[in-house]
């Protein structure tokens, strides 16, 4: 079988990006790779950033968690979106560590752990203004239940999240950075001090050292991508090589005259005599149906999309003189070196961020790891 579409993955440049985060932040890297490692392939990506240093493993869901386990990997897994009703038993097990944002939660886990005779490693999340994962209104009422003992769970460590990471300066950073130490004084009191305190995302990995703590959870700036370009500075200027290159088979060439309309709804016609190319990736694949202009690079040049993209296939204006022909690969999206667009192009084609350019792409389009860049 052929691809028509490919995601390569350069790993090499995820180690770089582990590297450079440990050392410019001085801090233990939690490499997060939930939603399949950000569209690049969960265990391969876990793999190159243990590999390259990182420390702790960061995933949304436990059956990521599981799945890293099971390829073997012994390192710390942090698991932060476990519902009620999970098979929690199953993650002490497998030595997985467990958020734990509200008293029901704590319960179940801390059942499930008296049930199978094992201590559950937790993660006490709090919420410090983000208004979404973590303790809010039950926290007091928290405190009084641990103040009584948390037979059968072992306290490992204390986090929160961000809202504004990515906006450095942004009065609420510091505010959060209070609660927080607010927050941890509070268990302090009743005499639980968790070894691992956490906070910072990427944008704080970056931005603010005071947030650092004992782990640093890091995602989008282990891809080689800029938390917020606009303020921020882009992967270059952060010294972040992008990791994700797609790329896409040309599917047919044709020439076609000026005037005429292409795709879904006409919505555009062709400006003047051209060859147009219909590339075969479509919005199934995670192509954005929004997105105005963008394109594919070829012939070492861009060739812009024309007309609306469809669900398997988009077509794209290649010029009158090209010389691409069926079968020929084209650049989507990749570092952005070489005049190809960036995964932060197509994120400003769409009004979109880059987070969701990268994980969007289709389980339809396999995933190639290469070790050198060029
Ligand atoms: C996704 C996530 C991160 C990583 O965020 P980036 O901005 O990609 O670095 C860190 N912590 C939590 C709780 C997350 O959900």
């Amino acid at each position: 079988m052929t691809n028509r579409a490919e995601v390569v993955v350069d790993l090499e440049a995820i180690a770089h990006n582990v590297a450079t985060l440990r050392k410019n932040s001085g801090t233990p890297l939690m490499a997060v790779v939930k939603a399949d490692a950000y569209g690049h392939g969960l265990v391969p990506v876990a793999l190159a950033a243990m590999n390259a240093g990182a420390q702790w493993l960061g995933v949304a869901l436990l059956e990521e968690a599981l799945t890293l386990r099971e390829a073997g990997m012994s390192a710390p897994i942090l698991s932060w979106l476990v519902p009620p009703g999970s098979d929690f038993q199953r993650a002490i097990q497998a030595d997985i560590d467990l958020a734990v944002p509200s008293i029901g939660i704590f319960k179940e886990i801390q059942r499930a752990a008296t049930a199978i005779g094992k201590s559950a490693r937790i993660h006490i999340e709090v919420d410090t203004g983000m208004t979404r994962g973590g303790f809010l209104d039950e926290w007091d009422q928290f405190l009084e239940l641990l103040s009584n003992g948390h037979k059968d769970v072992e306290i490992i460590g204390f986090f929160s999240h961000f809202a504004r990471a990515d906006e450095p300066g942004e009065i609420q950073n510091a505010q959060q950075l209070k609660r927080f130490f607010e927050m941890s004084d509070d268990l302090n009191r009743i005499g639980i001090e968790p070894n691992v305190h956490h906070l910072s995302n990427s944008a704080a990995t970056i931005a603010d050292a005071s947030a650092h703590f004992d782990v640093v959870r890091t995602g989008i700036a282990m891809y080689g991508l800029s938390p917020d370009v606009g303020n921020m500075g882009n992967s270059q200027s952060l010294g972040l090589k992008p990791a994700m290159t797609l790329r896409a088979k040309i599917h047919l060439v044709k020439k076609v005259m000026a005037g005429i309309p292409v795709g879904y709804g006409a919505t555009q016609k062709t400006k003047a005599d051209t060859r147009i190319g219909v590339i075969a990736m479509g919005y199934a694949d995670g192509i954005p149906r929004v997105a105005h202009n963008a394109g594919v690079f070829v012939e070492g040049r861009r060739a812009p999309i024309i007309g609306r993209v469809s669900m398997d296939q988009f077509v794209v204006d290649l010029g009158a003189d090209s010389v691409s022909v069926a079968g020929d690969w084209v650049t989507v999206f990749g570092p952005g070196e070489n005049g190809e667009y960036s995964a932060d192009d197509w994120a400003s084609a769409s009004s979109t961020i880059n987070y969701e350019i990268v994980t969007r792409i289709g389980p339809r389009v396999p995933r190639i790891y290469k070790l050198t860049t060029k």
